[in-house]
């Protein structure tokens, strides 16, 4: 090939963004000759690995855009340590039925039992299979929904979010609610019902959600929508974090455990 074609070809690959086919072009080339190696081969290995970059970028902007706290996966989590969890159940959740067919899952259970965890190594495999995930505490969420609110685009934003294929609510409960964040929170649900998956963890059991919202109406609504189609996980177990320090020869019990929520 002449220097214009060679000089066009990686011009053109740089428009394409295919950086790295542009990166490993000359050594391959040099290679594939050695080892006489077919047009069609050598198409096949530098498309192959440009559609992995692709792809490997596309999890990177995808975990950016989600905003979890911390990153964490289902083999890092000690099934045994929880034996309340039906690791079948979990299993089931990996194959991401749940988001392909817009179900909810709700993760309960008292502080330090691996909700958190969960919710996030669902998330992360949620957006290894190609889905867009958002994570928000409750009470960052809430004070999204109030923003929005008061700068009448609560509606907008809504159907927006509705776009997102899985949306992570943790730690509803923590905070007590005021009645108008009920209703946003409502809202939020009702309009995002069959239209997209809600991972939702809390500390309290369903029967305390009434005075979670401060209303026992609005908290039947929510969880009318958020229980229709979903699979709910009740984790009855200790706190891994306080196994963890007795572990290491701290205190077996900590009277402000839940202020590192
Ligand atoms: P929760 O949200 O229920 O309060 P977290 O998910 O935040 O609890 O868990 C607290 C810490 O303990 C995290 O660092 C988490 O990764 C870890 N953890 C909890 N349960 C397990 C488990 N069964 N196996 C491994 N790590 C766990
Ligand atoms: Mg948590």
């Amino acid at each position: 090939m002449g220097n214009i074609g060679y000089e066009r070809l990686h011009e053109n690959l740089k428009t394409l963004n295919m950086e790295k086919t542009s990166a490993m072009l000359d050594n391959y080339l040099e290679v594939a000759a050695k080892e006489s190696l077919s047009t069609i081969q050598i198409l096949d290995h530098l498309m192959n690995i440009e559609a992995e970059e692709k792809i490997e970028r596309r999890i990177k902007t995808r975990l950016k855009f989600a905003k979890l706290p911390f990153r964490k996966t289902l083999e890092e989590f000690d099934f045994n340590f929880q034996p309340s969890i039906d690791k079948k159940t979990i299993n089931d959740l990996t194959s991401m039925k749940f988001v392909y067919n817009k179900e909810n899952v709700v993760l309960l259970g008292p502080p330090g039992v691996g909700k958190t965890h969960l919710a996030i190594a669902l998330g992360v495999n949620a957006i290894k299979e190609g889905f867009s995930v958002y994570f928000r505490t409750a009470a960052e969420l809430i004070s999204d929904l109030r923003d929005f609110s008061n700068k009448g685009i609560l509606k907008q934003k809504i159907s927006k979010w509705n776009r997102l294929k899985l949306l992570i609510i943790d730690e509803i409960g923590y905070l007590p609610m005021e009645r108008d964040d009920a209703n946003l929170l409502f809202q939020l649900i009702s309009k995002r019902y069959e239209k997209g998956s809600i991972i939702m963890t809390s500390n309290k059991p369903f029967r305390d959600w009434g005075e979670i919202f401060k209303d026992e109406v609005v908290a039947a609504a929510i969880l009318d929508r958020l229980l229709h189609h979903s699979t709910v996980v009740n984790i009855k177990g200790e706190s891994y974090r306080i196994k963890e320090r007795t572990r290491v020869g701290l205190t077996t019990a900590e009277p402000f455990e839940s202020k590192t929520e």
